[in-house]
């Protein structure tokens, strides 16, 4: 027998965790489902300085308040892998997971995005191994090294910030020569005497002792170089794809695999609602991901009383 509620809101970063508070706070019987710790990104972010009301906390402990807060009014927070959403012919949403089924008439699908891997040689062999995507779980590894970030947008910058903390030197590779961050990020770095920029060039190879990382291959588009360049550690930060494989069947996703919903977070299927870096917007943020997912636990609570009448 599945477990019945009136909406399962999928994943538990701050978009699903915000959801769950509106929802649950209108006296909606909301499960909370995620297949890791609740938090999603913010447990990989070491500084955040642009979510109001604070002036700088860490991600873990922002991803903390927030949990606190969302399970307040009630919100069931459920471990469990969502393997796939199917919607009988009654609009009933039925969320299987690798521990069981739940049901309700509505769902959040707040399952965020994970980090896009390079796809070139060394890359897997070496993960773990010197090869990471998170400087905050791995950083303290290579205190006092020479590590390579690649990428150009606001995590590769910002997380080779918060490298350059612990490391001796930090070289940003990046594919162009301008990079996508923000104003602010590029500022900071370009001012940091610990971290210095390859421009137009991308990495080929990571290469090691079968043990460890020991440098990268690297080929300059400009000038058509191609060079070893001994490094001790490679965080790749080249952005993120979209976490929708359980929904593909539903057709409420573009080519990519983003989202699609309106302004009131509504996919092309009532009662199925989305939020937060699933959905297919410009600004993917824990800001915004907070706003759809007050928008959205607050819609869910229309819709519910929408099927009364
Ligand atoms: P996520 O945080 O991605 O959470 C999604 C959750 O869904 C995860 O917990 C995941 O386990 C769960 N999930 C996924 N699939 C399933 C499934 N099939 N079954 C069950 N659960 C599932 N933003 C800022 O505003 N400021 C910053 O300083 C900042 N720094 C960042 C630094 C880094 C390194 C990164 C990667 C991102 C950063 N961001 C920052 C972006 C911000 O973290 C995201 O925009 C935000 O976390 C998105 O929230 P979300 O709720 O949409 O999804
Ligand atoms: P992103 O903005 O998509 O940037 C990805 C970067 O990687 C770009 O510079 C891109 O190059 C490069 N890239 C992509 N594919 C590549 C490849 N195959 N090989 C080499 N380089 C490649 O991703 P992100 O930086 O992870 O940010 C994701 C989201 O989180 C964004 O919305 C961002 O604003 C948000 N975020 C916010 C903060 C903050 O507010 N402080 C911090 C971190 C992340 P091009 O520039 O040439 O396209």
């Amino acid at each position: 027998m599945a477990d019945k509620y009136d909406v399962i809101v999928i994943g538990a970063g701050p978009g699903g965790m915000t959801a769950a508070l509106y929802a649950s706070r209108a006296n909606l019987k909301v499960a909370m489902l995620d297949r890791g710790v609740y938090g999603g990104q913010m447990n990989n972010t070491a500084e955040v300085e642009n979510y109001t009301g604070f002036k700088s906390i860490l991600g873990p402990d922002l991803a903390e308040q927030m949990y606190q807060s969302s399970i307040q009014f009630g919100a069931d927070f459920v471990y469990g892998n969502v393997e796939k959403v199917t919607v009988d012919e009654d609009g009933i949403k039925h969320v299987k997971t690798d521990s069981g089924e739940l049901e309700a008439p509505a769902i959040v699908i707040a399952t965020g995005s994970q980090y896009r891997k390079l796809g070139i040689p060394g890359e897997d062999e070496y993960s773990g191994k010197g090869v990471s995507y998170c400087a905050v779980c791995d950083g303290a590894f290579y205190r006092g090294k020479n590590v390579t970030t690649v990428g150009g947008g606001d995590s590769a910058v910002e997380e080779s910030e918060y490298l350059a903390k612990l490391v001796n030197n930090v070289n940003i590779v990046h594919r162009r020569d301008q990079l996508r961050a923000q104003k602010i990020l590029q500022d900071r770095a370009f001012a940091n005497d610990k971290i210095d920029f390859t421009w137009n060039t991308i990495v080929t190879e990571i290469v090691g002792d079968g043990k460890k990382v020991t440098g990268v291959k690297t080929h300059n588009k400009e000038t058509n170089e191609d060079r070893l360049v001994p490094t001790d550690g490679v965080f790749i930060y080249i952005g993120n794809v979209p976490m929708t494989e359980p929904f593909k069947d539903l057709g409420i996703t573009d080519e990519q695999g983003w989202v699609i919903t309106d302004d009131e977070m509504k996919t092309s299927v009532p009662g199925v609602f989305a939020v937060g870096d699933v959905r297919d917007k410009k600004l993917r943020q824990i800001t915004t991901a907070v706003g759809d997912g007050g928008i959205a636990g607050q819609g869910v609570f229309s819709y519910i009383e929408s099927l009364k009448d």
